[in-house]
């Protein structure tokens, strides 16, 4: 096998484009266990961390440019401000170890249903920055997942950056797990309230083939805030919508059964973590604070990570 190290961005689209089966390698914490396990026997590794600018990023006015290659751990302690929902998420991945090392370039590359970042990524609002020596585009999150471990990247193109918009209101995220680290989501859901523009999104890991927003979901609890008008009051969410918002987000699932749990049970964790999640981040809405308590009027409060 060989080891490919280029020292600049180009030289690594360079490798691509001449050996576009090669294997890129960032914190390699879904790259080498392949490998350790022979599932993967690539010709070449392209290794990515001698590149800067992949472990960088840029605060803007309305998004984030974060480097392919920044570690969640970076993310957890330099941008929970800003992206409140993956630095959430970040949180629930793996073990310390896995989290100075994994990046989310990575989990989208691996594009795994039981990704962490997928969810609020696709809450936030989020371009995947793809890069070959054809040129540049950006992929909406939504259009990046296209099947169980598959991609929209094409094979001699790279990611760059991920461009995820800043949070304008709460986000939280949820995961539910067999034990509470270094375990693979049986689900998890994320939501973020965008206060400006009355707007809620709702996205949902590791309950069908792909990471998904449920957007009935989002239309009905947008306009049930709307029309209530409790984004102005501040009210507490009727329990009525708050159980309407679970039902349709676990209507939008199409699980399987598989070992870490049943289609049935990822169902009904998928409605409850919804609830939850809604609890919490309208708690923080109306409370303009950390949102740690629970917010609608029967929520069943609980760990962010089950
Ligand atoms: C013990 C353990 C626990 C884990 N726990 C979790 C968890 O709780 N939640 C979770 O979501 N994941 C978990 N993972 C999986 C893994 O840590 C994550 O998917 C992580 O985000 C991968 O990032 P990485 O930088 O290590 O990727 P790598 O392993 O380097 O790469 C992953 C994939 O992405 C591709 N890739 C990497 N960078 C790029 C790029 N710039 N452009 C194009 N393709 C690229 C690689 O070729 C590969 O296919 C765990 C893994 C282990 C070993």
């Amino acid at each position: 096998m060989d080891f490919l190290r280029p020292a600049r961005w180009e030289d690594a689209l360079a490798a691509k484009a001449e050996h576009p089966s090669a294997v890129p390698i960032a914190g390699g914490t879904d790259v080498m266990v392949e490998l350790n396990f022979d599932q993967r026997r690539p010709a070449q590794l392209l290794d990515l961390n001698r590149i800067p600018e992949l472990y960088e990023w840029d605060t803007g006015e309305e998004e984030v440019a974060l480097g392919a290659c920044v570690p969640y751990t970076r993310i957890i302690e330099h941008l929970r401000r800003e992206l409140p929902g993956l630095a959430l998420a970040a949180h629930t991945v793996g073990s310390p170890q896995i989290r100075n090392r994994g990046s989310v370039g990575g989990n989208l590359g691996a594009a795994s249903p039981a990704g962490d970042s997928h969810p609020p990524l696709l809450t936030a609002g989020a371009e995947v920055e793809a890069e070959s020596v054809r040129g540049s585009r950006r992929i909406p999150v939504e259009e990046f997942f296209t099947g169980v471990k598959r991609n929209a990247l094409a094979d001699d193109e790279l990611i760059k950056r991920v461009h995820i918009r800043k949070a304008s209101g709460p986000q939280q995220f949820s995961k539910i797990g067999t034990r509470n680290a270094m375990v693979i989501a049986v689900c998890g859901f994320s939501v973020a309230l965008r206060p400006e523009s009355r707007r809620v999104r709702a996205a949902v890991g590791s309950a069908g083939p792909t990471p998904f927003r449920a957007t009935a979901a989002e239309d009905f609890l947008g306009a049930a805030l709307e029309e209530a008008g409790l984004w102005e009051s501040g009210g507490p969410v009727p329990a009525s919508v708050a159980k309407e918002f679970a039902g349709l987000c676990s209507a939008a699932c199409s699980p399987i059964d598989d070992v870490r749990g049943s289609a049935a049970y990822r169902r009904h964790a998928v409605g409850v973590m919804a609830r939850r999640t809604l609890g919490w981040a309208w708690e923080e809405y109306r409370s303009g604070g950390d949102g740690a308590g629970a917010g609608t009027d029967d929520s069943a409060g609980g760990s962010r990570c089950a």
